[in-house]
This record gives structure tokens, C-alpha cells and sequence, in this order.
């Protein structure tokens, strides 16, 4: 047991000093244990997968299904057309954005790597209107093309499957690796304990995301409103978007911060 614990040690380390990745967007070094490639193959299956158990809206008949369209295709359209501007147009590689409503009471969203993006119509209580809705799909953007997921399923891989091959580990330990993809990714429950996105990955995704927002028309400015009513669904049990996305004063401050730049973008997209 004990060699085993030093031995996965060492291939900790091996991985830390061979697997960091300095991050185009963030400009910060993670862990990336995985090909982006490999890992937008397996949303794609998840992503389907997902849909097929779940009642999808059709946004020809709902008004809610057609706005989330409506801002998914402004948010990933302005997201495109900055990252190619900036000569970075490698951030995207392989995302072929798809935007879903499903009908659940959960009050939840997420996005996958490749940009495959869910949004549960539980959630809409909470955005209220269509510019908070577009402040939650741009954090969740962000969280994707930051490779938060990825950096986590990287930890994961180490943590609990040894180092072992993204597709080993899919033939061989297909459940569990589906498992880690879900907590990895912050979605759905039945995977048992929820992992909240840490503090940094928290930060970054807000500051992105009010970018993104900005950029696509939307005032960055409702994200205070939204986050405050978000924050007061804490309590007892709250939603599982709140636990996956714990919000506080510290959010809100850093929010704050970080609305001079976002409202710069808006104003230019106006
Ligand atoms: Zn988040």
C-alpha cells in the first residue's frame, strides 16, 4: 500500500513537471493530462447521451428554448470572432457549439468541452430575463475554454486511476471515468458528491464570462442582481448550480472589480 502511495506520488510529480500547460486564455499553467481532442470526443458521446434522457425543448415551440438559442448564438458568435481578431483562434479548436433546454426543476447550466452547452429550465426563475441568462451561459463558456473541466478530470485521472490513458481508462473503467467526466464537468447528481469549482476556477470564470456577455450586447451590470439572488437561495439545500458555483460576498466584490473592463467591451458592442 505504501508503495504504491510513493509510486503514485512520483507519477504526480512526473505529471507536474510534464503535464502543465500555460492556458491561452487565463495565461495561467494547468495540469493537462489530456488531449483537448480526446476530451471533446467523449462530451460529444456525454452530451448526446444526456439529451436522449432528458426532454429537450424545442425552441419553435418554447419561448424559453428559443431565447437560450438566441443567447448562445450571440455569446459564441462574439466569442469567435474576438478570439480570431486576437490571432488565438486555436481556443476554439474543434467546438462545434450546440445550445439545449432541457424541462427540469433544477436550477442548473453547464457547458462541455467542444461547446456543447445545457441549459434546465429551473434556472430561468432565477436569470429572470435574458440578460442574466446570457451572464450564467458566459460563465459557463468560460469554465470550458478556461479547461477547467479539464484540469480536473487531469487531477482526477491521477487521484483515482493512477495516471492511466484517458482511453484506457474509457475501455477499462468505463463507469468510473464516466463518473469523473460528470463531477469533472459539474454535471447532474447521480454521481453522487458534487465537486464545486475552487475559487480561482470561480474567479476566472467570472471574469471571462462578463467579458463574454459584454461582447455579444448584453449590460455585464446584471450579473450583481442575478449572483445576489442566486446567493439568497442558499440556506438548508440549495440548488445544485449553487453548490457546484458557491457564491458569496467575495463574488460579488470581484464581480465589481472586474465590471470596468467588461463594460468597455459593452460599450463597443453597442
Ligand atoms: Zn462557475
Amino acid at each position: 500500500m505504501k508503495a504504491k502511495k510513493s509510486i503514485l506520488l512520483l507519477l504526480l510529480i512526473a505529471a507536474l513537471l510534464t503535464g502543465c500547460l500555460l492556458n491561452k486564455v487565463t495565461g495561467r499553467k494547468q495540469l493537462s493530462l489530456i488531449q483537448e481532442s480526446e476530451l471533446q470526443l467523449m462530451a460529444t458521446n456525454q452530451y448526446h447521451t444526456f439529451l436522449s434522457e432528458h426532454e429537450v425543448l424545442n425552441p419553435g415551440r418554447s419561448k424559453n428554448a428559443e431565447m437560450v438559442d438566441r443567447v448562445g448564438a450571440r455569446i459564441s458568435s462574439a466569442i469567435t470572432k474576438y478570439y480570431q481578431s486576437q490571432g488565438k483562434g486555436s481556443v476554439l479548436e474543434g467546438y462545434d457549439w450546440e445550445f439545449n433546454t432541457i424541462e427540469s426543476k433544477d436550477i442548473n447550466a453547464w457547458c462541455m468541452p467542444g461547446g456543447k452547452v445545457v441549459v434546465y429550465t429551473g434556472l430561468l426563475s432565477v436569470t429572470q430575463n435574458e440578460t442574466a441568462l446570457a451572464i450564467v451561459v458566459g460563465h459557463e463558456i468560460a469554465h470550458a475554454i478556461a479547461k477547467h473541466g479539464s484540469e480536473r478530470m487531469s487531477q482526477g485521472m491521477m487521484q483515482q486511476l493512477g495516471g492511466m490513458a484517458l482511453q484506457v481508462a474509457i475501455s477499462q473503467k468505463p463507469t468510473e471515468t464516466q463518473n469523473l467526466f460528470l463531477q469533472s464537468y459539474a454535471i447532474g447528481s447521480q454521481v453522487g458528491a458534487l465537486l464545486p469549482w475552487s475559487r480561482q476556477q470561480e474567479t476566472e470564470a467570472d471574469q471571462y464570462g462578463l467579458i463574454f456577455a459584454a461582447m455579444a450586447g448584453y449590460d455585464p451590470r446584471e450579473a450583481i442582481p442575478f449572483w445576489q439572488r442566486m446567493t439568497d437561495l442558499g440556506g438548508g439545500s440549495p440548488p445544485e448550480f449553487l453548490s457546484t458555483h458557491p457564491s458569496d460576498e467575495t463574488r460579488l466584490r470581484k464581480l465589481k472589480q472586474f465590471m470596468p473592463e467588461a463594460l468597455k467591451y459593452y460599450n463597443q458592442s453597442n
